[in-house]
């Protein structure tokens, strides 16, 4: 067991959480990621952050699933000897299409995993960080969630459901110096734009003031400095990293 804090990172194999999962090694916390079904890129991941200097545990689990992430957060104690100091809400999926196109199940699913499975995070890690009486807890919502956006309905209101608990639960621990925030990305440079048609990717950059996409490492950074002690006043508030984009 290291003195180094502890920071767990949902979906931290790819994309922006495996951004996030290399500074806060770089930062100095030890890391405990999940994953899905990618797990070369899982061992990807943990290598970059050993190299970095971090401890690392990758698990396999799935947050749509209650007992799953029960099974994580308790992986996670055991490694960190009880604490969790940060807990990023990374993991999400999307299903895109018209509302008049969404079928049950594809609504179900991406609420699932992007406002339950942060649901389920919240509450299992929450308990931890009220008997530390310290924490950090950031959420990924979207500007999606912030501005709404034509074929992705679901998705939407997923990411502004994680915007409303950001906000309800940073009021419920803020008497105990937990702060919990949300970060909402515009058009990031991860497999999941890339699976977007390059005429909506095309569409999509005329709406950025930058007119370029973010990479995930912009997210990082965001996420880094909400996790510092620089942060510790702050709570409740959603960021946007997109270039303009919500403004
Ligand atoms: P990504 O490249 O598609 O990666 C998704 C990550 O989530 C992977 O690590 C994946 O694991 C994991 N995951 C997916 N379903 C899961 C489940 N049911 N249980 C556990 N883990 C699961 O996504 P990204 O672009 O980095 O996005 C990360 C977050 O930022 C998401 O919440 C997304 O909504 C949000 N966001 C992204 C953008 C953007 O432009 N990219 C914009 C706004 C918001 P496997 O590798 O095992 O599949």
């Amino acid at each position: 067991m290291s003195d180094r804090k502890i920071a767990l990172v949902t979906g931290g194999s790819r994309g922006i959480g495996r951004a996030i999962c290399e500074r806060l090694s770089a930062d100095g916390f030890d890391i405990v990621f999940n994953y899905i079904g990618g797990y070369d890129a899982a061992m990807e991941t943990k290598k970059m952050c050993e190299e970095k200097g971090a401890k690392v545990l990758a698990v396999q689990a799935d947050i749509s699933q209650s007992a799953d992430c029960q099974r994580l957060i308790d992986e996670a104690l055991v490694f960190g000897d009880n604490r969790i100091d940060v807990l990023v809400n990374n993991a999400g999926i999307t299903k895109d299409n018209l509302l008049g196109r969404i079928k049950d199940e594809d609504f179900d699913a991406v609420l699932n995993v992007n406002l339950k499975g942060t649901f389920y995070m919240m509450r299992g890690v929450g308990k931890r960080m009220l008997r530390q009486k310290s924490g950090r807890i950031i959420n990924m919502s979207s500007v999606v969630g912030v501005m709404g956006n034509a074929g992705q309905v679901n998705y939407a209101a997923s990411k502004a459901g994680v915007i409303g608990m950001t906000k309800s639960f940073a009021r419920e621990v803020a008497s105990r110096k937990i702060t919990v925030n949300a970060v909402a990305p515009g058009m990031i440079e991860t497999d999941m734009t890339k699976a977007l048609p390059a005429s909506a990717q095309e569409k999509i950059l005329d709406t950025i003031p930058f007119h370029e996409m973010g990479q995930a490492k912009d997210v990082a950074n965001v996420v880094s400095f909400l996790a510092s002690d620089d942060a510790r006043y702050i709570t409740g508030q959603v960021i946007c990293v997109d270039g303009g984009m919500a403004i």
